[in-house]
């Protein structure tokens, strides 16, 4: 099968035909219609997670249709259109999978990290953490919701029923995670990187109450903020910029170090934490809430072999929205544009 390979952290992606996967006992194969880009992918290829597979198959949002399975994989249908997420295998039986939280699984395995991901056309997933996805989503439309809105509506969960929730970085996540939190009633501020008066435009017209630089204080208090951004100087920025009992939840898997901070910024029952991985449930829950939304997906989409500039325009901020990597079917043939009416 085709598929892109990092064969080490830093060197260039090389579109290369490896051995197509084959299932074990309790594994589905999945055929990639698309795979959405993350930040996460850029931390892996440039050795900011230290643990990848070598040499790997990166993404982890991955779009297809259950192609084959094993003798132990039950929950299917062969042709059921699937999801596969970050969190692709959990052990079930550790004290963290025993109490609802397999996000924390000292043997969970990744997709796209610790195991080959989506940037192929095959990919392999323990059947239990295949999603069901929406019917009403288009494949490229889809793939976005399986990292950046999963993981951003678990980061939305932690800030309980804060009213006004500040959003750092208004890339792919946010730029859903938005949409949840208008339909749940919540206000939302946007920060963007300083001067990037597209991005800020973008939020505004996803419904954030305003829009301004991460170096900006919002207009009103913030009750939550959200810091999706990998950069350790925006926690004192969001804990000054929310009230008393407010939470910052820091959304991603890296992040710089964080500065010194006085501790008049924690008083007052400010809590700062973090947001790992996902669970089934949040999949569950959040894929059957996207519809009701309903969430519309901003994307541009790549061919495969165009994975190392999806990946260099999310660093240089190249788009708006999310980075889609097309693998298979309708819109394969080339790189281009979509957008629903928002
Ligand atoms: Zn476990
Ligand atoms: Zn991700």
């Amino acid at each position: 099968m085709r598929a892109m390979l990092l064969s080490a952290p830093k060197k260039p992606l090389e579109l290369v035909y490896v051995p197509r996967p084959q299932p074990g006992p309790d594994e589905l194969l999945i055929r990639v219609r698309c795979c959405a880009v993350c930040r996460t992918d850029l931390h892996v290829w440039d050795g900011e997670l230290t643990q990848p597979k070598l040499p790997l198959i990166m993404g982890h949002q991955i779009v297809g249709t259950v192609e084959q399975a094993g003798a132990a994989a039950t929950g299917y249908t062969l042709g059921q259109r699937v999801g596969i997420p970050w969190l692709a295998r959990a052990c079930g039986d550790c004290k963290f999978c025993r109490s609802g939280r397999e996000n924390l699984c000292g043997h969970a395995r990744f997709a796209g990290y610790e195991i080959d991901g989506g940037y192929a056309e095959y990919a392999v997933v323990q059947a239990q953490f295949a999603l069901p996805l929406p019917g009403s989503f288009p494949d490229v439309q889809a793939a976005p919701l399986l990292c950046a809105g999963l993981i951003g509506y678990r980061a939305l969960t932690m800030t309980g029923d804060a009213e006004r929730i500040g959003l750092y970085g208004f890339g792919s996540a946010a730029h859903i995670i938005a949409q949840v939190a208008r339909f749940q009633g919540r206000r939302v501020f946007a920060f963007t990187r300083p001067g990037d008066e597209r991005g800020q435009e973008f939020a505004r017209s996803l419904g954030a109450e305003w829009a301004g630089g991460s170096d900006e204080m919002p207009p009103s208090t913030l009750d939550a903020a959200i810091i999706f951004a990998p950069a350790g100087s925006l926690v004192p920025r969001a804990l000054r910029a929310i009230d008393r009992g407010g939470t910052v939840v820091c959304a991603g898997i890296h992040m710089s170090d964080l500065p010194s901070i006085p501790y008049e910024l924690l008083w007052g029952e400010r809590s700062l934490r973090s947001v790992a991985n996902l669970t089934r449930r949040d999949g569950i829950e959040f894929l059957e809430l996207a519809p009701r939304v309903p969430i519309h997906t901003e994307v541009r989409t790549y061919s495969l072999s165009d994975l190392e500039l999806a990946l260099d325009d999310l660093r240089n901020g190249q788009f708006t929205g999310s980075a889609v990597v097309t693998v298979a079917g309708e819109s394969s043939a080339s790189s281009g544009r979509w957008k629903l009416g928002i």
